[in-house]
């Protein structure tokens, strides 16, 4: 969501700014725009509703020189996206440009002041506002640019990652950011400013990732300045990163969503690299034997996550139920957040994140820690906010996930979550030998399996073309596989816009029923063990109905593709490993899908991968 990109150094600033926003171009934004700041010290503000492709074909004839500049992406929030509402906005006296990632929530307030001040708006947005604030302080109190950014963060409520720039002033950036993410990357005699990493990576692996309400004063030939908004100075933390640009491309596949999708054998082996001994008896998670105590003591878990991340939480609920018998309850972060939960000193909170950014489970991390709870993070983005608001926790280790539709960072979370039920079965001694070593072992050979289904590409690809007449789909899963159901259905949702609804199987009879005709496919997961018998009744009650069904059956399985219209046929594994290797099929008929139909995948319509404002 949004993206944020800055300059400043002895190269020319707008490639390397455009470039930079394409690298983000993955998080979803509807606006794009650039400032940069010429030799003759010109500040030069061109914007723009549409793609970076936009702004490059719109700043084509323009000024496009200078060695500092900043960029943005936009995802609106408030006014509509047009070109005015594009970022950045210049202040009033067009001395001063801001791009603004987030929401200032007391927007209306501050404007009504510098409205009673004669100060005139040109957009819609609450960014505008802020800009306006900065240089009425500046003005009204005398005060440099720098003091002015912090005096007015000050009076601003709400969510922010900023950047400025000033006419005139061609060695200065000055940067802040709260709740919305913002790194600061150090090369030779340059730096660089990004929303994520993935822009900086090609230049330098050093950065500084900001705190909240951290300013970074960034000066031409000067050490970054950190800040708090209060002026008191802070020693920067520079951080190593170890992402490779190869990771931020798509190498040779037509989308990074495919890409992604096939890279899960080996994100799976990566997750798991390190945490199972050689043996694969036995394994060992930093993040729990670390904290033995919190977890020997938990008489409850309260999984926060939203989207993708809340159905690996519902798969990992059903886990840690099964095999650590603490009571476990799953929450949608944003109701979480806002409803004054009952949260005791014993509990455990575990937050999923892929970016680690997401607004309400970073806000629900925080209420929970303000209440005494121990805040475990699962999160695939390192040094990401809730990575570091957390007192513990695992990383997914699955990669940059470019492609807006999680694929690989589900199944990530989902085998983060086995390995944690697996650590914790055994610390509190309450999970079987015999359980314990199986699903250990069963779980090592889930990449090879997912490997093997894979395969079915082809396969699937032809027959999805079927279901493109489609306006609905019904997905149905029992036990581990209702939540996977629910992921089975949003994947299809986000990039095909093709409504589907996830159902645990045994609830259509009880109104989703009603929607079965000869037009709706229904895709079940009816794998063997489990409730294999009562799914296949499931299907049965389908069937009756005319109901177009597309079943994920285990190898060898005879029943149910005698009954159903199109059989994916998976590896036989542990019941509640089946999501990791039956996701396969789920996120490929999605994709196949959303093609045949022409859709941007890896950038579906008004989605934004990392959901950084509430
Ligand atoms: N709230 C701001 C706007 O609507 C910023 C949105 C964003 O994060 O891109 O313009």
């Amino acid at each position: 969501m949004c993206g944020i990109v800055g300059y400043l150094g002895n190269k020319e600033a707008y490639p390397i700014l455009i470039k930079g926003l394409h690298r983000l171009e993955y998080r979803g934004y509807d606006s794009a725009g650039v400032a940069l700041i010429n030799k003759n010290n010109d500040l030069n503000v061109y914007k723009t509703r549409g793609k970076v492709a936009d702004l490059e074909a719109f700043a084509e004839s323009k000024d496009t020189s200078g060695s500092i500049g900043i960029a943005h992406t936009r995802w609106a929030t408030h006014g509509e996206p047009n070109n005015v509402n594009a970022h950045p906005h210049y202040s009033q006296s067009e001395t001063l440009a801001l791009i603004h990632n987030g929401i200032i929530e007391n927007y209306s307030v501050l404007k009504k002041e510098l409205l009673s001040k004669n100060y005139t708006f040109s957009s819609r947005t609450d960014t505008e506002v802020l800009i306006q604030l900065i240089e009425y302080i500046k003005e009204s109190n005398h005060v440099d640019l720098v003091t002015a950014v912090q005096l007015a963060l000050g009076q601003v409520v709400g969510a922010y990652a900023i950047a400025v720039v000033e006419k005139g002033n061609p060695d200065l950036i000055i940067a802040a950011r709260k709740s919305s993410p913002l790194v600061v990357g150090i090369g030779d005699g340059e730096y660089f400013l990004a929303s994520d990493a993935s822009p900086i990576i090609e230049y330098t692996d050093k950065v500084i990732y900001l705190d909240d309400e951290e300013i970074a004063i960034i000066r031409r030939h000067e050490e970054p300045k950190i800040t708090s908004i209060e002026n008191v100075e802070k020693t920067p933390q520079i951080q190593q990163l170890s992402m490779n640009l190869s990771q931020l491309e798509k190498g040779g596949y037509p989308h990074f969503m495919l890409k992604e999708i096939f890279e899960q054998p080996r994100t799976i082996r990566d997750c798991m690299s390190g945490r199972v001994n050689v043996e694969g008896t036995h394994v060992v998670l930093s993040g729990i034997l670390d904290n033995k105590e919190k977890f020997l003591k938990a008489g409850r878990i309260i999984i926060c996550a939203c989207g993708t991340s809340w159905h690996a939480g519902l798969i990992g609920m059903y886990m840690l139920e099964e095999y650590c018998r603490i009571p476990v309850v799953i929450e949608y972060s944003s109701e979480f957040r806002y409803r004054n939960p009952v949260i005791y000193p014993d509990d455990i909170v575990i937050a999923i994140s892929q970016s680690g950014e997401t607004a309400d489970t970073l806000a629900a991390v925080e209420l929970a820690k303000s209440r005494g709870a121990f805040i475990y993070g699962i999160c695939n983005v390192v040094g990401s906010s809730i990575s570091r608001a957390t007192h513990g926790g695992s990383y997914t280790h699955a990669g940059p996930e470019i492609g807006v539709a999680s694929t690989k960072a589900f199944t990530a979370q989902v085998s983060v979550l086995t390995l944690m039920t697996l650590a914790i079965g055994k610390v509190k001694g309450v999970i079987s030998e015999e359980n314990y070593l199986r699903i250990t072992k069963e779980l090592q050979s889930v990449p090879a399996k997912m490997e093997k289904t894979l395969l079915l590409n082809d396969q699937i690809k032809e027959f999805s073309k079927i279901f493109t007449y489609a306006k609905n789909f019904i997905y149905l899963g029992r036990g581990y596989n209702y939540p996977l159901a629910l992921e089975g259905a949003l994947k299809l949702k986000e990039i095909s816009y093709i409504h589907a609804e996830g159902y645990p199987a045994a609830e259509m009879k009880h109104g989703p029923i009603a929607l079965i005709d000869t037009e709706m496919p229904v895709v079940v997961i009816a794998t063997k063990k489990g409730m294999y018998e009562k799914v296949v009744s499931n299907i049965q009650e389908i069937k009756a109905r005319k109901g177009k069904v597309i079943a994920i059956v285990t190898e060898g399985d005879e029943i149910v593709k005698e009954i159903s219209d199109y059989c994916i046929e998976v590896p036989l594994t542990e019941e509640c490993l089946v999501p990791l290797v039956a996701a396969i099929p789920l996120q490929l008929l999605a994709y196949y899908i959303a093609v045949t139909k022409g859709r941007d995948v890896d950038q579906p319509r008004n989605l934004a991968k990392s959901v950084t404002v509430e």
